[in-house]
């Protein structure tokens, strides 16, 4: 998606270009190539926002995997044998220090 509105705006710059020198007014061509060079900025944009956001994606995608991953690791309370997730450090029934990671 954002590689064809890339696509895109390269191509509407060089139409746009093209149009003003066939029109051969050189205020018309200014205006094409303004004008293209503008609505080619703006699809720029939209890919530039449309990778960020499938970087988050990546990036929440990542987080979710540890965070499942550490709900799903389970250590066991040396003081009162109480099973709990590995992402707490104290066991949430004694508050006893955790040790080693089962
Ligand atoms: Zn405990």
């Amino acid at each position: 998606m954002a590689k064809m509105l890339i696509g895109t705006g390269i191509t509407l710059v060089i139409v746009s270009i093209l149009t003003g020198i066939l029109h051969g007014d050189f205020w018309e061509f200014i205006l094409f190539s303004v004008s293209g060079v503008s609505f080619a900025m703006i699809l720029f944009g939209l890919s530039y926002l449309i990778r960020l956001k499938e970087e988050m994606l990546d990036v929440i995608t990542i987080h979710h995997h540890y965070y499942r991953e550490l709900h799903m690791t389970k250590r066991t309370c040396s003081n009162c044998s109480h099973e709990y997730d590995a992402i707490h450090n104290t066991c949430p029934q004694c508050g006893s220090k955790a040790k080693a990671s089962v």
